[in-house]
């Protein structure tokens, strides 16, 4: 079992207005081992997107305090790189459109980076395995040849990430609002992609505002996200709550007003 622990974060970001440094995670407690599946919810701006960016190491996020642990050893001093290498994924809120670099090119040096330099994968086998991944997502193989995200619709880049997600094969995988502009169609899909790598060696995070996906991906456990840290954790249950009462109910409950 491999454990990916929060301790105690605070993190601020600049403010580009006023350039002074705002605190937008207060102290955040999470533990995901593999074999689960966590989902966070909350209301917009209390931080979520902070917390996986932070996670995964985006240098605009300032660590204040706190801690991100992987099996016992401290990610803090590690690049981007180096925590893809130790088997994290971020699927972002919002993929970018990376010009000149094909889906396929992308993936190939992703899944690379994570063998001995003098095994890369076979191209028959990564072949075989991207067909595969792109018949579970009903992708179009033509967009393995395209340049990354660029002219992709909303849903084709939400796809996209889950295509990488079953060809890197990470250990934790955060999904940021996976479900956010997904018809149904498109849920079902993604799900299905996200629950093919459930197992004992894959732990998720998944950052959500609706349900409807917790449907398709059963949550061990339920966080709500208030003011920068983590208000109240529950089973599936909490996500109807929060869906029938919104975060007032909550608010009320706990006495905070953020
Ligand atoms: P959520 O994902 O929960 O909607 P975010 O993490 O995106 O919340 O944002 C939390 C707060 O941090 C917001 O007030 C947002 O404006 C601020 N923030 C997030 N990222 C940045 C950034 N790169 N630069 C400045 N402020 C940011
Ligand atoms: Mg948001
Ligand atoms: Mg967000």
């Amino acid at each position: 079992m491999q454990t990916l622990q929060i301790k105690d974060l605070h993190v601020a970001v600049k403010d580009e207005d006023t350039q002074k440094e705002k605190e937008i995670l207060t102290g955040v407690n999470l533990t995901v081992h593999t074999g689960e599946v966590h989902a966070i919810m909350g209301p917009n701006g209390t931080g979520k997107s902070t917390l996986s960016e932070t996670i995964m190491g985006n240098p605009h996020y300032h660590v204040t305090q706190g801690d991100i642990i992987l099996n016992g050893a401290s990610l803090l001093t590690q690049s981007v790189d180096q925590r893809a290498r130790a088997g994290l994924f971020l699927a972002m809120q919002y993929p970018a459109e990376i010009k000149g670099i094909t889906n396929m090119a992308f993936l190939r040096a992703a899944i690379n980076a994570r063998r001995p330099a003098d095994q890369p994968l076979a191209i028959s086998s990564f072949l075989a395995q991207l067909d595969q991944a792109l018949a579970l997502l009903n992708m179009k193989s033509d967009l393995a040849e395209r340049y990354l995200n660029e002219g992709f619709s909303g849903g084709e880049r939400k796809r996209n990430e889950i295509l990488q997600l079953l060809m890197i094969k990470p250990t934790f995988a955060i999904l940021d609002e996976l479900d956010s502009g997904l018809d149904i169609d498109a849920l079902q899909v993604v799900s299905k992609g996200v629950n093919h790598m459930q197992g004992p060696d894959f732990g998720t995070l998944m950052i959500t505002h609706y349900k409807r996906i917790l449907k398709y991906i059963q949550p061990d456990q339920v966080h709500v996200m208030m003011g920068g840290r983590i208000v109240k954790t529950g089973d599936a249950a909490l996500a109807d709550r929060l869906e029938d009462e919104g975060y007032a109910g909550l608010r009320d409950e706990l006495g905070i007003d953020v």
